[in-house]
């Protein structure tokens, strides 16, 4: 069961697969990506992600190169090639290959790549207990909600809060909590959910969407609207949301405890419904 690649359209293992040092990704990040999940070895909102990869592409002028039936068989083949358990998939369009020039170039094909690798779930010791986080500033662009591959400030954030020896790095801006370096981040405050609405300040979660979705569906006020960052040190709660973290309960935001310092019922409550809805 190796990791795969698709580059192109060619599959290979992933260790043999490469790009030119041309390829506009490597040079500017020119390019736009995203993450999936397998949940029982099958792939987990093929359509929302595609959707989303298609409205980043949009938005840098950028062609996917693929339908959304062609993404679709290639995920498809890569997993029946990888066979792994439960499998990451990556998906990334460049811009393409070409002499480094800022401006677009005239007649070049975008280049695409799918990973295909073993994902590794959290461990149920970690979820129950729930991580920690820190706050640092949001020193990244003004499109966050475009899926750029250009990664550095997320980088940075989520290096900060591995040195700080935490789980993920909320990020402020304005003094406003916008979201975690690699998740949504929701805040339960008075009995309502709330979380940064979408637009140009946060990646629109398709993990997020869905929980808002279940959360409404149980009852729960919802509220789309910025927590600040004092706020979050009064929240009864505070979780995760995205494709690696599932929903996930901090019980610690730079070292102060949130709540009684353990998972609250939202998040127990969200994390139990996730998982019947992924199951
Ligand atoms: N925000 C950022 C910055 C992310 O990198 C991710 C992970 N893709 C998310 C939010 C969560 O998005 P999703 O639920 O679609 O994985």
């Amino acid at each position: 069961m190796p990791d795969m690649a698709c580059v192109n359209g060619r599959f290979s293992p992933l260790a043999d697969a490469v790009v030119s040092i041309e390829d506009r990704g490597f040079q500017f990040g020119d390019g736009v990506y995203e993450v999936l999940r397998t949940y029982r070895g099958r792939p987990f909102s093929i359509e929302a992600h595609l959707t989303r990869l298609e409205r980043s592409a949009q938005s840098l002028q950028l062609a996917t190169g693929h339908t959304m039936a062609q993404w679709t068989s290639l995920i498809h083949e890569g997993l029946r090639l990888s066979r792994f358990p439960e499998t990451k998939i990556y998906l990334q369009i460049t811009r393409g290959q070409a002499p480094r020039d800022h401006p677009f170039p005239i007649d070049i094909s975008p280049a695409t790549i799918l990973t295909f690798r073993e994902l590794h779930p959290l461990g149920a010791s970690v979820r129950n207990a729930g991580v920690q986080a820190i706050t640092i500033d949001d020193i990244r662009w003004g499109r966050c909600d475009i899926k750029s591959v250009n990664l550095l400030a997320n980088v940075l954030a989520r290096q900060q809060a591995k040195e700080a020896g935490v789980f993920e790095a909320i990020l402020i801006r304005e003094g406003m909590v916008t979201e975690g370096s690699v998740s949504n981040v929701m805040v339960v405050r008075n009995s309502v959910i709330q979380t940064a609405p979408e637009g140009h300040k946060i990646l629109s979660g398709v993990t997020r969407a869905i929980v808002l979705e279940l959360a409404r569906k149980e009852g729960l006020a919802v509220a789309e609207a910025f927590v600040s960052r004092n706020e979050l040190f009064t929240a009864s709660e505070v979780f995760l949301t995205g494709t690696t973290v599932d929903v996930l309960p901090v019980v610690r935001v730079d070292g102060k405890m949130i709540g009684d310092g353990a998972p609250g019922v939202v998040s127990r409550l969200l994390s139990a419904r996730w998982n019947a809805f992924t199951g």
